[in-house]
């Protein structure tokens, strides 16, 4: 059956990107026998300009009914002074709200070609390819109550809830097991459970579910221990998975393992592996309409939507290989240039 994707460029460097990955999934459809429908629509200030709003409803609507979501990013100093119910992040979180994508997956993928981009020693990061499954709607950020109260000697207080139920460890640990299941068959889940009890139940439930996976190997580790082993060794991860707020430290600190952020795609995923997937990157304002970003981010995110949302892992496999040999050809845009390479640009 027909699979549809919604394309939302949005901001920035947005359009330039998107339009990339779309000639390659148009490609797919042409020779792959990719069943699927696109139709774009307006997301951030592109949608601002036109409805007063960052996400129309319609759009929304079009989201819901669609397979999966390709976007581009959001954002640029032409909105930079609205009022922040307007701004165009808040079409991204609205997206990300109703559409109920709690699994974010970032890969840390260090292209053999970039090794010397990395931040640590060739050695220590050739070869690595980590997979981070974030749960991405509970935890501390969203956790009641919180706030910040008025102590009676005057003083001021803050406060925030960390809180998982049973339900929401086991939907995202499932991600996770079949992430590791597809790929090397090894998982580690990071808490702090020698410290804080709902993540001490984060590990009782992760383990319960490891029950149904018997071939993946799990290992427990505390987040300070994970964030060191990451830039210590982190060939030894393979599949991590971990709460909101540890995901999404320890998921910048990954990325800035693989070189340029040019290159690093996300997918958030819902209970039925719909999805939203983007580049882990911004808008980046100053680079837009100069035809010099790095569309790789983009194309790496649709293959990710090949893979978790429209069933073809063979063609997201497919595009990665493509990526290789490009970067064998040497060809960089600005973000990964290095002497001795060719610099092209975004569509090229
Ligand atoms: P956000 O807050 O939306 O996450 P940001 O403002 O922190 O984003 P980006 O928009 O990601 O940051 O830009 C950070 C820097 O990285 C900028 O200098 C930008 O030009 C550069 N950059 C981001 N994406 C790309 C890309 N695809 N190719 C080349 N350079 C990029
Ligand atoms: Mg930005």
């Amino acid at each position: 059956m027909t699979k549809s994707v919604l394309i939302l460029p949005g901001d920035g460097i947005g359009p330039e990107i998107t339009a990339e990955a779309v000639k390659i999934l148009n490609k797919l459809v042409e020779t792959d026998g990719l069943d699927i429908s696109m139709e774009e629509d307006l997301v951030g200030g592109a949608a601002y300009d036109v409805h007063g709003v960052p996400l129309a409803d319609a759009t929304m609507e079009k989201a819901h009914q669609a397979d999966a979501v390709l976007l581009g990013a959001v954002g640029g100093y032409k909105w930079e002074s609205l009022d922040i119910s307007v701004r165009p992040e808040k079409g991204l979180l609205r997206l990300r709200k109703e559409m109920g994508l709690f699994a974010n997956l970032r890969p840390a993928v260090l292209y053999p070609q970039l090794a010397s981009a990395s931040t640590l020693k060739p050695e220590i990061v050739a070869g690595l390819d980590i997979l981070i499954v974030r749960e991405l709607t509970g935890g501390i950020y969203f956790g009641q109550p919180r706030g910040i109260r008025v102590l009676d000697n005057g003083e001021r207080q803050g406060y925030n809830t960390y809180v998982y139920s049973e339900s929401e460890v086991k939907r995202i640990a499932h991600v996770a097991f079949q992430a590791a299941m597809k790929r090397n068959k090894k998982l580690t889940s990071v808490d702090k459970a020698n410290v804080l009890e709902v993540t001490e139940m984060w590990r009782e439930v992760v383990e319960e579910v490891a029950k149904e996976y018997p071939e993946v190997e799990v290992k427990h580790m505390y987040v300070d221990n994970a964030a060191m082993q990451l830039v210590l060794n982190p060939k030894q991860f393979d599949v991590m998975v971990t709460g909101n707020m540890f995901g999404d430290i320890l998921s910048d600190e990954a990325s800035m393992l693989t070189g340029s952020i040019g290159m690093l795609a996300s997918a958030s995923l819902d209970e039925n592996n719909k999805g939203m997937y983007e580049p882990s990157h911004g808008s980046a304002p100053d680079i837009a309409g100069q035809n010099k970003a790095n569309p790789l981010a983009t194309i790496l995110s649709a293959a990710m939507m090949l893979r978790y949302s429209l069933g073809r892992e063979d063609l997201a496999v497919k595009i990665e290989e493509a990526i290789s040999k490009v970067l064998d050809q040497g060809l960089r845009t600005g973000d990964i240039w290095s002497e001795g390479c060719t610099q092209v640009t975004c569509s090229e």
